[in-house]
């Protein structure tokens, strides 16, 4: 089987294998997988498995590991959907197979990446739904690779009633906003860079919620931003909760876009901030424009005498 990427969300599936035709929630489809199918866990290797925040949420609970180790044990460093957004996908082993099959299965199978779930049924956003303010268009397509058996099978069922049974609209409700901040950055294709800063940033929040915790209620967070009590009771406890606020923060600090806002104080001392080095700036231009002109006339002078 040749090395592929298994579309989360339906950009970079090769395109050779997606059937042309847009589906619709309502379309009727010929799909099954299970364990009698001669093709079973075929497709748990040799694939890019991009992990969300949810994704690596549910994981890192189910296995009862702090972030950090989950990550350091089952994934390896990617970069997001083709932008330059740090990330991370699944960390095949030696055989290039996902470390968690087994020939029984998925050993993870109730709680399994959104990658997983969505396959082989991607779902495209035209307008890629990132700004706001511009309508997009969502349908959603198939992948028909040719060691998939699953296509064979008889069972029909609408690609909603599909997409039910693979508990796919919780994952898309928990990724909606974070796969925003990532298509908005996509759309701003590879001109535009991003600070290391800002970049890790992004990793901190889409990654470690107990460090972003610590990151908001720790820091100088709270004095430059405006969070209500309610907000900070729910984010203090509440993974799920510190999780969909740290996508309203990156949307915020990378886009200036969203309900998280500076506090007004901030944002006066730091107008402040810039209007005194404007002052300084101006000050040093008047003294450099004086002493250029106080060299000028010495030189005058200096041609006066010779002549
Ligand atoms: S997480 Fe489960 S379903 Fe997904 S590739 Fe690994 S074994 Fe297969
Ligand atoms: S039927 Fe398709 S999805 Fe199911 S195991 Fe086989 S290759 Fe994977």
């Amino acid at each position: 089987m040749s090395d592929k990427s298994k579309a989360m969300f339906g950009f970079d599936t090769n395109p050779s294998n997606i059937i042309p035709k847009k589906y619709t929630l309502d379309s009727k489809i010929r799909f099954r997988c299970h364990p009698g199918v001669s093709c079973f866990t075929a497709c748990c290797g040799h694939i890019d498995i991009i992990l969300t925040p949810f994704d690596i949420l549910r994981l890192r609970k189910h296995l009862n590991l702090p972030a950090d180790e989950f990550l350091l044990r089952f994934t390896t460093p990617t970069y997001v959907e083709k932008t330059d957004l740090p990330g991370v996908k699944i960390h095949l082993d030696k055989d290039g197979r996902c470390p968690f099959v087994t020939d029984k299965g998925c050993t993870i199978y109730p709680e399994r990446p959104s990658a997983c779930r969505y396959y082989p049924i991607g779902m495209a956003n035209f307008h890629e739904g990132g700004q706001e303010g511009i309508q997009s268009e969502k349908f959603f397509f198939i992948v028909k690779e040719d060691h998939c058996k699953g296509h064979e099978e008889p069972t029909e069922w609408t690609i909603k009633e599909w997409r039910a049974d693979q508990g796919v609209d919780l994952c898309d409700e928990m990724n909606r906003e974070w796969l925003e901040i990532v298509m908005r950055r996509r759309s701003f294709g590879h001109q535009a860079s991003m600070s290391e800063q800002a970049q890790k940033m992004f990793f901190l929040a889409s990654t470690d919620t107990d460090k972003f915790r610590d990151f908001v209620f720790n820091s100088s967070f709270l004095d430059t931003y405006d969070v209500d009590q309610q907000t900070l009771d729910k984010i203090k406890d509440d993974d799920i909760e510190m999780m969909l606020f740290s996508f309203q923060y990156l949307a915020s600090a990378l886009f200036g876009a969203g309900d998280l806002k500076i506090k007004e104080e901030k944002i006066q001392e730091r107008v402040s901030k810039i209007d005194d080095k404007k002052a300084m700036a101006e000050v040093k231009a008047e003294a450099t424009y004086k002493d250029l002109l106080a060299e000028r006339d010495k030189l005058t002078e200096a041609l006066k005498d010779k002549k």
